[in-house]
């Protein structure tokens, strides 16, 4: 495979989408929808969210107008990769009554493979973050089937949004591994094209029928540029050193009780968190008795029911609620799974009605166990 970076404009990027979906794919990218951009179905540039810009602080999204024609002016929205491939409300198995009254279960219909326009690197490292809780040792069946052949063109951060911490995640704003091409944007009052690096076999294929000429040194040192600029300019952080330790020396903190006191217990930091991944299950059948299926939905460890074991729950309150989550994100993740459960995406801290803010808390609770032992 030959990796050499070539330069597009927006019309190749027109003619990427059409090769994309050429081999097979259900293209999917950023879209407005409802005052958000968020992932939906495209078919050309003319469906992103052009002249867009978006602006984030905790518990506030807004989107603006640029004043210009970005394609890629934006950062992450609510969603993300996640309703596409650990998809909610999806059945699990599907059955019939039979002419002879026995019972005929049947398997879901494979969905076509999905290509991921304008992914941000942060979703790109969530995806890999999922595969290890549904693909490591066991096939999780409705995200396997989801995940065999996706497609991903990653855009490349320039501009970090306003509750992004990714830089300290190592998850961006550049991409480093696990997509088909990478695309960084460059655009100002006199020029406007887009530089492509192919990351597989199948990116490259894509980008040679394009016929694109490739990168000068100057563009490239301009691009690299940009995107040492952005994670310069990355206006959160998070101090991951040690911090999987002091978390777990911080079950008794009073801190957990303060911020179960802002806390709403609402769930909405779980749905738009492009790791988290607890489901139930719920079975379905017609009036008639003669279908029947089993649903797997989205559930979430702020909903009380879902540590209900007989005789009641395991955390009926938020304190222990709320700790179980940032706990998990941070500290039992790792030891599950070997790195943390969090990309620094932001969207918990944007998408909180209440603005409880990841960064803010973790640190709270690291410096407080600090304290406590003397360290
Ligand atoms: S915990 Fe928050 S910042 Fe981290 S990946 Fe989830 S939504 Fe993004
Ligand atoms: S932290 Fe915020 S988003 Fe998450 S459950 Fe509490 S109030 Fe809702």
């Amino acid at each position: 495979m030959t990796t050499a970076p070539v330069i597009l404009d927006r019309a190749a990027i027109d003619a990427m989408i059409g090769v994309i979906e050429g081999r097979g794919h259900r293209v999917v990218g950023p879209v407005v929808r409802s005052g958000a951009v968020v992932l939906g179905d495209l078919s050309s540039t003319a469906d992103l969210p052009v002249g867009i810009s978006d602006e984030q602080t905790p518990g506030r999204y807004r989107l603006t107008a640029r004043d210009d024609e970005a394609l890629f002016g934006y950062v992450v929205g609510p969603s993300s990769a996640k309703p596409f491939l650990h998809a909610t409300g999806v059945p699990v198995w599907q059955g019939e009554r039979t002419a002879d009254g026995s019972f005929a279960t049947r398997k879901p219909e494979a969905p076509t493979p999905v290509a991921f326009i304008g992914i941000r690197p942060c979703d790109l490292a969530a995806i890999g973050i999922q595969d290890k809780v549904f693909l490591n040792g066991y096939r999780d069946g409705v995200y396997g089937d989801r995940r065999e052949g996706v497609f991903s063109v990653v855009v490349n951060c320039v501009e970090p949004g306003g509750t992004c911490f990714c830089t300290s995640m190592g998850t961006g704003p550049r991409a480093s591994k696990g997509y088909d091409i990478a695309v960084t944007e460059v655009i100002d009052d006199e020029e406007h094209w887009f530089l492509a690096e192919p990351g597989s076999d199948a990116g490259q294929e894509v980008l040679a029928q394009l016929g694109a000429a490739p990168a000068s040194d100057d563009e490239r040192v301009r691009v690299e540029n940009l995107l040492v600029d952005a994670a310069d300019r990355m206006g959160r952080g998070l101090d991951t050193e040690g911090l999987p330790e002091a978390i777990k020396a911080s079950m008794e903190s009073p801190r957990w009780d303060e911020i179960a006191k802002r806390c709403m217990a609402c769930a909405n930091c779980t749905l738009v968190c492009p790791t988290c991944f607890c489901a139930t299950v719920e079975d379905e059948t017609d009036l008639a008795g003669l279908e029947a299926q089993r649903v797997r939905r989205w559930d979430s460890c702020f909903n009380e029911e879902f540590s209900y074991i007989h005789g009641g729950s395991l955390r009926p309150s938020t304190y222990a609620r709320y700790r179980q989550w940032l706990t998990h994100k941070l500290s039992t993740w790792v030891d599950q799974f070997g790195e943390m459960g969090c990309v620094g995406c932001g969207r918990c801290i944007t998408w909180c009605p209440v603005g409880i803010d990841i960064t803010v808390e973790a640190a709270a609770l690291a410096a407080a166990a600090k304290e406590a032992t003397h360290v």
